[in-house]
């Protein structure tokens, strides 16, 4: 059973059961319910220019809705997910669903953007992203460049020879390849350019230090000139107020995502946002209006 943290986010993975190999078989055995019984749902975050609120792309998120517990957020699961190996079984979920919302989306003449899903290192197992990536794309015949692909910086980090190759296969595809949470690993710029990567996503910790420190900005600052140096875009993580918006149109961050834009919303939510105007103030303008 699962216990409140006082917080008031329900935990059902309690971090000290997860050595008992008992607890563990047990999750394990509810997670696989979780895709038999369809149990596996994604939410979308928008990714906005914070110069003009439009919306450009949107995060697809993990969540699981648990018959007894309610929705399981991935911190959860995902870890288990990726311990026991079912994280090849959930990916898959995650390319179906998020090829067959988009391709819903279209087909109801929605105009739709690109989606970003979240890949782990230990879903790079013998080619099987771009191989279910492709077949997904080619089922629900959307071009390539409606998905992007987000691997974390510690993720790509060693020399994982299938990883690299894999990225290698997912940029030749023409899918656009993400850095996330960047700045809490260790890559460094070679490996970046040798990547390809074409966007880093600042980890939503040196977004949160904008406003607070000099050091915050100056670092954040460092970012965005390297990343534009290197032909690479920037998103800023966990944009939550609109002085850490001001600060960032300032050092020329193209792209934003965080609870100040909006919070991840289902399917049917989403779609009732997809033609709106983002970061709108109650003047109706955006970004120029913030207090510095
Ligand atoms: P991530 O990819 O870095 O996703 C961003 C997380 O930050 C999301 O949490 C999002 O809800 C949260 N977030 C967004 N804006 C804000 C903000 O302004 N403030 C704060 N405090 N948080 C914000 P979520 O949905 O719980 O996901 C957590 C992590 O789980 C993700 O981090 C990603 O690493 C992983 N994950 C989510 N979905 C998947 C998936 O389909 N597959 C895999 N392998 N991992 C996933
Ligand atoms: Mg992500
Ligand atoms: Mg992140
Ligand atoms: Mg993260």
């Amino acid at each position: 059973a699962g216990k409140n943290d006082g917080k008031g986010q329900y935990r059902f993975f309690d971090p000290t059961l997860s050595s008992s190999l008992r607890a563990r078989a047990r999750l394990k055995h509810d997670l696989v319910d979780a895709i038999e019984h369809d149990q596996l749902v994604l939410h979308y975050q928008p990714r906005v220019d914070p110069r003009d609120g439009r919306l450009l792309s949107m995060e697809a998120l993990l969540r699981w809705r648990h018959p007894a517990h309610g929705m399981v957020p991935p911190s959860e699961f995902i870890p288990l997910a990726e311990a026991t190996g079912l994280i090849g079984r959930i990916g898959q979920v995650v390319i179906e669903k998020a090829c067959a919302q988009v391709a819903a989306w279209r087909d109801a003449g929605i105009p739709v953007v690109p989606v970003s899903i979240n890949v782990s290192a230990r879903q790079f197992r013998r080619g099987a992203v771009p191989r279910q990536l492709a077949a997904a794309l080619e089922r629900h015949r959307l071009p390539a460049a409606l998905l992007e692909v987000e691997i974390t910086e510690s993720a790509m980090m060693g020399d994982h020879d299938e990883i690299l190759a894999d990225l290698a296969a997912l940029r030749a595809m023409g899918i656009k390849l993400h850095v996330d949470d960047f700045g809490t690993g260790y890559s460094s710029l070679s490996q970046l350019q040798r990547l390809k990567m074409d966007v880093l996503k600042v980890d939503r910790a040196f977004t949160a230090e904008l406003g607070k420190s000099r050091e915050g900005r100056v670092f954040f600052q460092a970012i965005v000139s390297m990343a534009h140096a290197l032909g690479m875009g920037v998103v800023a993580e966990g944009v939550e107020t609109r002085e850490q918006l001001a600060i960032l149109l300032e050092l020329g961050c193209s792209e934003i995502q965080g609870y100040l834009v909006a919070r991840p919303v289902d399917g049917a939510a989403m779609a009732g946002l997809m033609a709106r105007r983002f970061l709108l103030d109650e003047d109706g303008r955006v970004g120029r209006s913030c207090p510095r």
